[in-house]
């Protein structure tokens, strides 16, 4: 059964998973289980350890990162990185325009921001700064460096956000819950940063290895990328901005063959995987939300936008966040639920009930959280912030990491995707040529990410394992590194 009807094409790599990333009341991603048997049969073997993300239900992201949604405009996140009365600042990747959804845009962010604060405020003034995922860390560090005041209010029991590395017994290398990609784009520096600091990173820009369900390998053929192509290029022309679902069916170029070729895949199977593999992971959100005028997949967005060189950090990309943190006055496990502002300064409102104030505050939560009513604004927002909350998207990208005690699969190819299936988990990373070690991780994108959020783990484990079928091999390749 093919997973599409409505059929709505390759960029190669990492241009698919990294860059571009759901709580029950758990903050944080569930802890690493020994998985107990599924009810699904299945010739892949139980892994040692397993871990799973569900950023769509964490309470203090709601969502992995923020994307184009049909309808929002890049301006409007410069308009949702403006000052109010110069009391309130805004950081956050959601507030990039050079790289929204990245740990570098993120950061670019909180240093702006932390400018914006010293071109309005007077040396010493006491400024809060609301969350300590990358950009707060870094608005905090500048603003203490540069003689502020600063305390920090993070709703969670750790630093990072949603950055997230996990460094425990069941795992032979830091392994990442949320960013794992420095995405090489002429500007950032956050690969020497890493360096600096001896975290280990590698080049990750090989195609994927593409197999049907049947387990054969195939080549990608240009068809799904050039039926986005048409589409993207018919949107162009329109009057107004559209989905990118819409213009697949308007344009007609989701009209294409269901026969299957002598490789068992169709052209609209070959559309599916541009949809699952490459336009899902990049954005997070479903095509029939994502813009077609601001796709990232669209060459016109960004004309000089320089591919690069993506890197898979390898070494803790939590070890960047070390620095920052060093002697800024922290409140953990604080969830702050109102900010009140008026010309004489800002009051914080905390879930205890307690009270704190600060000449101004810089604003970090992920725009997921702005989009909820978790916190107030007294006076609310005005309308140009609240319509870019409330206009650009929140997308979803979960992941799922596997400990195998030795590799089932032939292949040593580190990036891996399936096309023709009825897969959940599309998208594999091949850690043994990264690590020697014998670790899977499993992506898992937009709807299907929201859906599967909604299961227990055993479930999830299955749905994964089930999707891992056509790398199976009764003769696994030996691999020296692993034994
Ligand atoms: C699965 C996944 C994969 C990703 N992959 C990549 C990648 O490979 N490369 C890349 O560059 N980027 C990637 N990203 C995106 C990247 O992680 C983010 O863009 C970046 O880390 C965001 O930083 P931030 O400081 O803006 O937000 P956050 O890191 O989310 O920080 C915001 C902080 O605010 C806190 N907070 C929320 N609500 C409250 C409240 N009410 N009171 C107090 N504190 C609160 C949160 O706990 C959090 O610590 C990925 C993200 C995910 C989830």
């Amino acid at each position: 059964m093919k997973r599409r009807t409505f059929l709505l094409g390759s960029v190669s790599g990492l241009g698919l998973v990294a860059l571009t990333a759901c709580v029950t009341p758990t903050p944080r991603p569930s802890a690493s289980v020994t998985p107990k048997p599924t009810s699904t049969p299945s010739l892949v073997p139980k892994p040692a350890a397993m871990r799973r993300t569900s950023w769509s239900a964490d309470p203090f992201a709601r969502g992995s990162f923020s994307y184009p949604a049909v309808g929002a405009t890049p301006e409007q996140r410069a308009a949702l990185g403006q000052p109010v009365d110069d009391r309130l600042f805004f950081a956050g990747e959601a507030t990039s325009t050079d790289a929204p959804g990245t740990v570098q845009g993120a950061r670019d962010s909180g240093k702006r921001a932390a400018r914006d604060v010293l071109a309005a405020a007077s040396l010493g003034e006491r400024i809060a700064v609301i969350g300590a995922g990358i950009a707060g860390l870094t608005a905090a560090r500048d603003l203490q460096d540069a003689g502020f005041d600063v305390f920090l209010v993070e709703a969670r029991d750790r630093i990072g956000g949603r950055i997230d590395t996990v460094t425990d017994k069941d795992w032979p290398f830091p392994i990442e819950l949320g960013a794992a990609f420095v995405r090489r784009t002429g500007q950032t520096t956050l690969d020497e940063d890493l360096t600096d600091r001896g975290v280990a990173t590698a080049p990750f820009t090989d195609p994927p290895e593409v197999r049907t369900a049947a387990g054969t390998v195939v080549e990608v053929p240009d068809t799904g990328a050039q039926a986005v192509a048409t589409a993207l290029a018919w949107a162009a022309e329109q009057p107004t901005d559209v989905s990118i679902a819409q213009s697949l069916a308007d344009s007609g170029a989701s009209k294409l063959s269901t026969t299957d070729a002598d490789t068992g895949v169709s052209d609209a199977d070959w559309l599916d995987y541009q949809i699952t593999v490459v336009l899902d992971p990049l954005a997070g959100g479903p095509v029939p939300e994502q813009s077609s005028w601001y796709s990232d997949a669209n060459p016109q967005a960004d004309p000089d936008t320089d591919p690069g060189e993506d890197r898979i950090v390898l070494g803790g990309f939590a070890t960047l966040l070390t620095d920052l943190s060093d002697g800024i006055d922290m409140l953990g496990s604080s969830v702050v639920t109102k900010i009140a502002y008026s010309e004489a300064g800002t009051s914080l409102r905390l879930g205890t009930g307690e009270s704190l104030s600060a000449d101004r505050v810089v604003v970090t939560v992920p725009l997921g959280v702005l989009k909820t009513t978790v916190m107030e604004f007294d006076p609310p927002l005005p309308f140009t912030h609240r319509g870019a909350i409330s206009a650009l998207g929140m997308g979803t990208l979960d992941k799922i990491w596997l400990q195998f005690d030795k590799p089932f699969w032939d292949t040593d190819a580190p990036l891996w995707s399936t096309v023709g299936g009825d897969d959940d988990f599309r998208v594999w990373i091949n850690m043994v040529p990264l690590t020697g070690e014998p670790v899977l991780v499993g992506l898992v994108a937009a709807e299907t990410a929201l859906r599967l959020a909604e299961v227990d783990d055993d479930e999830f484990l299955a749905a994964a394992l089930s999707s891992l079928e056509p790398f199976y091999s009764a003769v696994p390749t030996d691999n020296p590194t692993t034994e």
